[in-house]
């Protein structure tokens, strides 16, 4: 592959039903989990997988309700899912857009099997069960 190849390389992903459907350049910016008890009510699981990517390279497609969700430290969050199957998509905070960046769930990505997330925030609230790889950095809150 060359430099070129590999710098041109996006990522496609989607909603469970498939009426949201989005590209973006690849790889991301960052790779990370999230344990906070939002996230695991959003996703009814244990945690949220998120790929931070510049939003001016992410290209989206179909109708995304947006749940004005506020963090636990107060900061407003918005988590864009698709109104039709529920899946959450995409998350954008006023401090990620400030910085051209917004966050997609992960779980969505039609190809997720290689993410290596490098970074678990609040794992003050991870699940007895989840077991973070050791060298993988931990932060107690975000
Ligand atoms: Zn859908």
């Amino acid at each position: 592959m060359t430099t070129e190849e590999s710098t041109s390389e996006r990522r496609t992903g989607g909603c469970l039903c498939g009426a949201v459907r989005y590209e973006t350049a690849w790889p991301p910016l960052l790779t990370a989990v999230c344990h906070c008890r939002h996230c695991q009510r959003q996703a009814g699981s244990a945690l949220s997988v998120i790929a931070a990517v510049p939003f001016a390279a992410l290209e989206r497609t179909g109708e995304l309700t947006t749940y004005e969700d506020s963090s636990d430290a107060g900061r407003a969050v918005h988590r864009k899912f698709c109104g039709t199957c529920g899946s959450p998509v995409f998350t954008e905070t006023p401090d990620s857009m400030a910085q051209g960046m917004i966050f997609i769930k992960a779980g969505t990505l039609d190809d997720p099997k290689d993410l290596a997330p490098a970074v678990h925030f609040w794992t003050s609230s991870a699940q007895d069960w989840v077991v973070i790889p050791a060298g993988v950095k931990k932060l107690d809150a975000q």
